[in-house]
């Protein structure tokens, strides 16, 4: 199977999870164009504002194009990448891909100003993560077929159903690289 990861570039935090990926030994190309979907084996919608990130995928025709790539691959979204996997956003600038039945509410655990770093519980090792928050968005209306991988404050900030994944949280930004790797054994 062709191992290369898609990473979306069009705005935000995404070559930090080019760098996990090569520390797992994957490789991964940047996303600018649906076209360069091509080939790719899975895709990562990284942190960013996703208004903006919701806008330029509009602009540059991703929509379907991603809709129809998670059909059969593997997406993980990070952060704004989590609410663009939403099927539902408290903000009507977001056009949410509907890859994962959750509602999801933008700034849940504030602002800027706001972010902090927390233990987080997983549910596939009993080692806890150490998760940077910023301006994370909250995952509400979950729907009960989805899977919770990981907690924090007793509520979910990682679910997963199939070969999807999304999280509140940025894994990209430590050096623990224990959930890509999990994301990615689901290819
Ligand atoms: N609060 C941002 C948004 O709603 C997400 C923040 C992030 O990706 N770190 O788009």
């Amino acid at each position: 199977m062709d191992s290369v990861v898609g990473v979306l570039a069009l705005q935000g935090a995404y070559q930090k999870h080019v760098d996990s990926l090569a520390r797992l030994g994957v490789g991964s190309r940047l996303i600018r164009n649906p076209e360069e979907l091509d080939g790719c084996s899975a895709l990562i919608l990284p942190g960013g504002e996703s208004t903006t990130i919701s806008l330029l995928m509009q602009e540059y025709g991703f929509n379907e194009t991603i809709k129809t790539f998670a059909e059969a691959h593997p997406v993980l979204g990070v952060c704004a990448g989590m609410i663009l996997m939403a099927d539902e956003v408290d903000d009507d600038r977001v056009k949410p891909l509907g890859l994962l039945p959750f509602k999801a509410t933008r700034n849940f655990y504030g602002r800027q100003v706001h972010s902090f770093t927390a233990d987080v519980k997983l549910n596939f090792d009993e080692n806890v993560f150490q998760a940077q928050f910023i301006r994370a968005p909250g995952i509400e209306k979950l729907s009960p077929e989805v899977e919770i991988l990981a907690t924090y404050d007793d509520k979910a900030v990682m679910i997963g159903s199939g070969k999807h994944m999304a999280l509140s949280f940025h894994p990209e930004l430590t050096d623990d690289i224990r959930i890509h790797k999990y994301w990615l054994g689901k290819q």
